[in-house]
């Protein structure tokens, strides 16, 4: 696992700094060229800059993907941390920094498979983050194998005669769990979408989990093409506590009227099956959040060590 920091060199002291996007780029990023992920550094990127994070006070947890080299590519705090483990990182850091702003970034097999139970119990933490689910329906960074999001019957270099079992609805599952606060869905070939949604998590008071549908053009490029190809495949979830992007009106003509406080009805929106939705399902601020019940109060670093050495003593023998 890895840390990163990339800070600018800026002028830290001047409180009028207004950061552009380019404050928040860090190396050059590797990833193939038409792969989706560089859509949504792009959307992030603008994001970050549009709420002035200050990026000494922002940080980015990763697992492992290509998705989870995105610490890597902005210049704030990062952590790379190790596969289906993000979230575990996340809640650390959100605990034990209040202060800081926590986005955390995952693939389909980092956080649907390995990392699936960190899942359910970080959504129902509520803890204040942005959680990024980047979906392209497979591992990539291994070479095309069978993830819980591909779909049944799409070949992979483990399943060459097609995925056997039908796949697993992350949205679904995410509106099934106990005190999720904020699922919506989006699309990085829908960029203004896209940053729409990430504005709204952020500015959500709890974790909001955001399902981004990712094209990789190497290992999937067949996953979501009838949606690329014909707008009217995909179906715009609006409303004024959603996400409301009306340049897109007249390119996506399916546009759904969606009350994100209607748990029920983010269900059967979540459910659809002859087009994909997009927007926000859910929302309800007034969720508990766990940091607000656990507040580790503030120590310098004498008063923890000796709290540790007061607990291992506890187990000497
Ligand atoms: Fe992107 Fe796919 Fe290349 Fe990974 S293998 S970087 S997901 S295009």
């Amino acid at each position: 696992m890895t840390t990163t920091c990339h800070l600018p060199v800026l002028d830290m002291g001047a409180d009028d700094y207004v950061y552009e996007m380019t404050d928040y780029e860090g190396a050059r990023a590797r990833w193939c060229p038409g792969c989706g992920d560089h859509s949504i550094l792009t959307a992030v990127q603008r994001l970050l800059a549009a709420e002035q994070l200050t990026p000494e006070n922002t940080v980015f947890v990763s697992g492992i993907g290509c998705s989870s080299r995105f610490p890597h590519y902005l210049k704030t705090y990062g952590f790379h941390g190790i596969h289906g483990r993000a979230l575990p990182v996340a809640t650390g850091v959100r605990l034990n920094r209040p202060d800081l702003t926590v986005f955390v970034v995952m693939g389909d097999g980092d956080c649907t498979s390995i990392g699936a139970g960190h899942w359910i119990h970080a959504l129902r933490y509520n803890l204040d983050m942005v959680v990024m689910l980047l979906d392209n329906g497979i591992y990539g960074l291994t070479k095309q194998q069978t993830s819980p999001t591909t779909p049944q019957g799409f070949p992979s270099n483990t399943q060459p005669r097609g995925s056997w079992l039908p796949a697993l609805n992350p949205l679904q599952v995410a509106l099934g769990v106990t005190n999720a606060s904020f699922v919506a869905q989006t699309a990085e070939w829908a960029p203004a979408h896209l940053y729409a949604t990430l504005r709204a998590a952020r500015q959500h008071r709890g974790l909001s989990f955001v399902r981004i549908l990712q094209r990789c053009p190497v290992y999937s490029s067949a996953l979501f093409l009838k949606a690329v190809q014909n707008p009217d495949n995909i179906g715009m979830l609006v409303h004024d506590d959603g996400v409301v992007v009306p340049e897109l009106a007249r390119l996506y003509a399916n546009q759904i009227a969606h009350d994100p406080h209607d748990l029920d009805a983010a269900r059967r929106m979540a459910g659809v099956t002859d087009r994909l939705n997009l927007g926000v399902f859910y929302r309800d601020d007034s969720r508990p959040r766990y940091e607000e019940t656990r507040r580790v109060p503030p120590r310098t670093a004498a008063e923890r060590v000796a709290l540790i050495e007061a607990e291992l003593d506890r187990y000497a023998v």
